[in-house]
């Protein structure tokens, strides 16, 4: 196992690892940046980002997580490919085993940008339609659908929302919800019932998406009471069944949401741990953007940058 001493080690590199990079580097903290098992994060898994500031015309995902990560090399920051599979931020300063304990990185900042999964219902035809119909994110991706009937899958409160935000763009919305009824609070359930143009259909799972060279055009659905089974025609296929934040190795030392996401005091990156800091989606059960994980992602590095600037100042006090 080989050892390194680092002042800020960054988990994660997606909009807010590198955005986080970009900051503590321009302040001279040298970072060094772990990338994961998805170098460029969730948005190298889609073509069209067409909300981030900036790109009046829209960017193409990876080509924006190309320019983000040359952004953060231009101020020399140490990219490298690896993955945290062990913490311990019980002294200090905090350690972090990469790839299986190979490295042990011992950080006097640690700042966790390692982002959310969403999760799919399993079927091969999701798989087939991604970036084609199939998405995880209306607000991402609604847009695309304007004018066109769509569908979601789940009963929580994220597909409460995600059903009314589409509503409001497409002529039909038809929510599938497995069970008679659903999980979501009172309020958002009453905003979809009364919702004219969302159609719940309850007890019902999704057995198909449907679709052809153009992407998808319907889907196959059957009623788990009835058995009865039915096609759908649709253009959009969102899928609003949760998200698992990358949060498992923190557990223990981390406070965390009953789902996994990371606990920050209101208004700043800090975790229950001095020195470690939380941003992007790994924090974020609301709003989960690429432009709400860079805002955090910044406010990881300034946070740290206080925080050492603090620490070193201590430092020289007890020397006297
Ligand atoms: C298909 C799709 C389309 C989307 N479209 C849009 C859009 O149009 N506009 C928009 O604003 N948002 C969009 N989003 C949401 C957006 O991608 C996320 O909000 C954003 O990427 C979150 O950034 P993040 O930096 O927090 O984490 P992520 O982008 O999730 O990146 C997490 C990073 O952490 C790394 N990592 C995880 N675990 C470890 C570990 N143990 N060690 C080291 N590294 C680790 C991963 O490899 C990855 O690099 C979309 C999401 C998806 C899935």
């Amino acid at each position: 196992m080989t050892e390194e001493k680092v002042k800020v080690l960054i988990i994660g590199s997606g909009p807010a690892g590198y955005t986080a990079a970009i900051y503590a580097s321009r302040a001279g903290l040298n970072p060094v940046l772990y990338t994961g098992g998805e170098p460029g994060g969730q948005l190298t898994t889609t073509n069209d980002v067409e909300n981030y500031p900036g790109y009046p015309e829209g960017v193409n995902g990876p080509q924006m997580m190309v320019d983000f990560q040359k952004q953060a090399e231009r101020f020399n920051t140490d990219v490298r490919y690896g993955m945290a599979t062990k913490v311990d931020f019980s002294g200090y300063p905090h350690k972090v085993w990469i790839d299986d304990g190979k490295h042990l990185i011992t950080a006097d900042a640690v700042i966790i940008a390692t982002g959310a999964t969403a999760k799919y219902l399993g079927l091969e035809s999701e798989k087939t339609y991604a970036n084609k119909g199939v998405s995880a994110c209306a607000v991402c991706d609604g847009f695309f659908y304007k004018g066109m009937d769509v569908a979601v899958v789940g009963a929580g409160d994220t597909a409460a929302e995600e059903a009314t935000y589409l509503a409001n763009i497409c002529p039909k919305v038809h929510l599938f919800v497995r069970r008679d009824e659903m999980r979501a609070s009172k309020i958002m359930q009453k905003r979809v019932l009364n919702t004219k143009n969302i159609e719940v259909h309850w007890n019902t799972e999704t057995e198909e998406v449907t679709g052809d060279a153009t992407g998808v055009t319907g889907v196959r659905v059957v009623n788990n009471k009835t058995g009865e089974k039915k096609e759908i025609y649709i253009k959009g296929f969102f899928v609003a069944i949760g998200h698992k934040p990358n949060t498992d190795i923190f557990k223990g030392f981390l406070d965390m949401d009953e789902t996994g996401y990371l606990k920050v005091i209101p208004g700043t990156s800090k975790t229950n741990i001095e020195g470690v800091f939380a941003t992007g989606d790994a924090a974020d059960r609301v709003y989960r953007q690429a432009v709400t994980a860079a805002g955090t992602g910044c406010m990881g590095a300034l946070d740290a940058e206080r925080f050492l600037t603090a620490k070193e100042e201590e430092l020289e006090e007890a020397k006297g």
